[in-house]
């Protein structure tokens, strides 16, 4: 304790918190155990709702990178506000009879303690999963084995204890769910907040592509005044090596929907409004005049909402193989028009 400031321990500390105080709301396990400078660091993961039978699932990822601390104050601020609605918000208890809602809001503990985005092995988790791309991937970016001391390094000893931890968590889920939705929370460079999906390796398009388009077009229609994300498959803006994502696509032999989405909150704008975060590299992916966290932490609540529910009302699962492969064809259309 102490070794760290305050700030860097924050949302740590946080899960600590929300774990103590609202405990007997829902289950928690620890996926992995770290020891970083003497310290016992443990990725947390938290499950509310169904668990017996087969359901749909909405997993809330954060922390990946250590500087994009918003990505963790994000999920860590939907859980917050939905176990404090719990005791009353009987339209929330009925939802989850019959949805299971899972959280990792801290993948990579040790990085928010130094500050970095890689691991305490200076390993870039997003670029660490034994998928490799066979197009250009972005020099550096895309992920190097080169070394440790220049960023996006993907490491040298097949997958780090917290990368393991993720895929084998959400292979669990992917067996016990009729369908898993991943929301994975993160902060970069750019004026807009976009929404990415598989795949990162290739430009090959993803196979449940149509259940996307789908949940597209729900969003559209239901909150028209929140059309201000970007949603592509990563490849076209870049391809990397490594990702956790891909690699659980890939590796998804249950033939149940699997929709992972990453949530890439942009920070520019906040640079150009601020530019004293330009001197502190944290402050690079994070907000800091307090209105502007706020106006954050409240922008991507009715996207959270609406995914879970998406899942309650079962929209993936109810889609019929006809639909899906029409869905599938206009989905391949739209984005290949757009990458263009
Ligand atoms: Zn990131």
């Amino acid at each position: 304790m102490g070794k760290f400031s305050f700030e860097h321990r924050f949302e740590i500390d946080t899960l600590k918190r929300l774990i103590a105080q609202h405990q007997e709301l829902f289950r928690h396990q620890s996926l992995a155990e770290l020891y970083f400078r003497g310290e016992k660091l443990s990725v947390t993961a938290i499950e509310l709702g169904q668990q017996q039978q087969s359901c749909p699932t909405v997993l809330f990822v954060g922390g990946v990178h250590g500087v994009e601390r918003i990505g963790a104050q994000v999920i860590l601020a939907f859980l917050d506000s939905l176990l404090n609605r719990l005791p009353w918000d009987t339209h929330l208890q009925q939802l989850l009879k019959h949805v299971r809602l899972a959280f990792v809001p801290v993948v990579n503990p040790a990085g928010f303690l130094r500050g970095s985005r890689g691991n305490a092995n200076n390993v870039d988790l997003m670029r660490n999963a034994p998928i490799d791309s066979d197009e250009d991937v972005t020099f550096l970016v895309g992920g190097q084995r080169i070394s440790p001391r220049l960023p996006w390094y993907r490491g040298k000893n097949g997958m780090e204890l917290e990368t393991q931890a993720l895929v084998k968590y959400v292979q669990q889920l992917q067996q016990e769910s009729s369908s898993v939705i991943v929301l994975d929370a993160h902060s970069g460079f750019g004026l807009l907040d976009h929404v990415w999906f598989p795949h990162a390796h290739t430009r090959q398009p993803f196979n449940d592509i149509g259940y996307i388009y789908h949940l597209m077009q729900l969003f559209e229609k239901g909150y028209p005044h929140h059309g201000h994300y970007r949603l592509a498959p990563q490849s076209h803006f870049y391809r990397t090596h490594g990702d956790i994502w891909d690699y659980l696509v890939a590796s998804n032999t249950t033939k149940k929907p699997f929709i992972p989405l990453t949530l890439e909150m942009g920070s520019w704008a906040w640079v150009r409004k601020n530019p004293r975060q330009l001197l502190s590299f944290p402050g690079y992916f994070n907000p800091q005049k307090n209105h502007r966290h706020q106006r954050i932490l409240r922008r991507h609540v009715v996207l959270m909402q609406f995914l879970v529910d998406a899942a309650y009302a079962q929209i993936v699962e109810q889609i019929k193989p006809t639909q899906l492969s029409q869905l599938t064809h206009q989905a391949n259309r739209f984005w290949s028009k757009k990458s263009k």
